[in-house]
């Protein structure tokens, strides 16, 4: 399929897509748009960043347009279930977006903001609801909601509602709806517990795919960094300053760590908020709200929380920490080169976290050069500097350093850093030369332990 007009959708979607300036369907939408059209139950495996959101939510807006109906009081006609409420909201958007010529009701039902809205809004019943299990439960017990009218149950990112323990809550929602319904499961990755799950939701399923490796991984340039862990803080407010970093998105494993990174980048003089589960909704929405403006350049989340992060224009994603989970780091550098931009990955690996690159290595079948003796390649600045839209690098970098210790007390502690934690020294020094000259050299100078290159 070479355009949205080959599905046959309704004209009043591919208007939409026209606006959204969507030329081509990607190959997850591809492949998923007109199995769903024609009423089958899908699994899909693919990861957020590859258009799956559309591949799902337009078949199901044409299915409404063409099959107009008022939704009971109290009901939905459309279900979606996501694991974290950043992602809901942006699923919600994005029917909000493709369905903003069809005229249907949708609603988004999470935790952490109060109920009372959320009772009002499916009062009157909704065509599609969007909502995280838990509250969703919460509003289906205290009889706000009744599920025996949904069309249309749509489970997304299910490895991950998996990880988060939900899914006892998800088996008792399925309980509750029609068995006449079709059902669309989509999933980064196929652990046994999804396939035991899909056979038991799902008639029949078509099978619709796009790999990583064939999506992502390629897509971005990824490089691994071994470095003491003692040495990461100083090593990762040195990436940071660089002119060629726009918008970064830095992962820990832990809230806490998260939480420490900030504090740690702020003594450096970085600007910088955390996205975690122990912020409340508000804060979250505020620092996503900000990120997507560019009015904050480093985010730094926990896996959890940046699973709904859904932001165009990611120019680097760091990882602080190496996931334990291999799969992790697909779906962590899947933030970067977002809809067939370019983006890079780097990695700060401390000896106890070998086994966790080797894993991952296993994973994604290729070994990620370490940014060591070789340079950071010319190609990547390139790509990266083209695909960037928004403003300029080197205004980034500057907008990053938030006023706070002066230049030089900020070299001076830098360098402190540094010396407390020789290992991170040839590292950072090649990092700094290589990106900022984008020279392809195998020369050695950044070795002689001089951070600024
Ligand atoms: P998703 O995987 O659903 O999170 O989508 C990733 C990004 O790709 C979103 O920012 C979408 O707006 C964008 N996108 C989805 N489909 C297309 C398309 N066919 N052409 C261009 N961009 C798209």
């Amino acid at each position: 399929m070479t355009s949205f007009h080959d599905f046959g959708l309704a004209e009043p979607i591919t208007r939409a897509l026209a606006e959204e300036k969507y030329a081509t369907p990607t190959p997850i939408q591809a492949q998923t748009i007109p199995v769903v059209l024609s009423r089958r139950d899908v699994i899909g495996i693919a990861q957020t960043g590859t258009g799956k959101t559309a591949a799902f939510a337009v078949p199901i807006l044409h299915h409404l347009f063409t099959n107009r109906r008022r939704p009971e009081r109290k009901t939905c006609r459309v279900l979606v279930l996501s694991p974290t409420r950043e992602l809901s909201g942006q699923i919600l958007d994005s029917f909000r977006t493709y369905g903003r010529h069809v005229g249907t009701r949708a609603a988004l039902v999470i935790g952490g903001v109060s109920m009372g809205a959320q009772v009002r809004a499916v009062q009157n019943g909704v065509d599609v609801l969007v909502a995280t299990p838990g509250r969703l439960l919460d509003l289906v017990t205290s009889n706000g909601l009744r599920l025996g009218e949904v069309e249309f149950f749509v489970l997304d990112e299910a490895d991950r509602m998996l990880d988060m323990g939900f899914i006892h809550d998800i088996r008792k929602i399925v309980a509750k709806l029609p068995k006449q319904r079709q059902t669309l499961l989509f999933s980064a990755t196929m652990p046994g517990a999804i396939a035991a799950l899909a056979d038991q939701m799902l008639r029949d399923p078509a099978k619709v795919a796009v790999t990583p490796s064939a999506s992502t991984v390629e897509r971005v340039e990824q490089r691994i960094l071994h470095v003491d862990r003692v040495a990461k803080p100083a090593v990762l407010a040195e990436i940071l300053q660089r002119d060629s970093i726009g918008r970064a998105l830095v992962f820990t494993r832990t809230k806490h760590g998260a939480d420490k990174v900030v504090r740690g980048l702020a003594k450096a003089g970085i600007s910088a908020h955390a996205i975690h589960g122990n912020k409340s909704q508000n804060q979250r929405e505020r620092v996503l709200a900000a990120f997507r403006q560019g009015e904050v350049l480093t985010l730094v989340a926990t896996d959890i929380a940046a699973r709904g992060i859904d932001v165009d224009g990611i120019s680097h994603v760091v990882n602080f920490d190496l996931p334990n989970v291999p799969e992790t780091y697909v779906h962590r550098i899947g933030r970067t080169a977002r809809a067939g931009a370019a983006g890079v990955a780097i990695s700060l690996c401390d000896a106890e976290e070998a086994a966790y690159l080797r894993d991952i290595e296993k994973l994604i079948r290729m070994s990620i050069p370490a940014t060591d003796h070789r340079t950071f390649p010319r190609q990547a600045q390139r790509s990266i500097t083209e695909s960037r839209t928004s403003r300029p690098f080197a205004h980034a970098a500057a907008k990053r350093r938030q006023r706070g210790p002066g230049k030089a007390q900020r070299k001076q502690d830098r360098h402190e850093q540094l010396r407390k934690a020789p290992n991170g020294i040839a590292a950072v020094a090649f990092l700094h030369r290589d990106i900022r000259s984008g020279h392809n050299t195998d020369s050695r100078r950044g070795e002689d332990g001089n951070p600024e290159g």
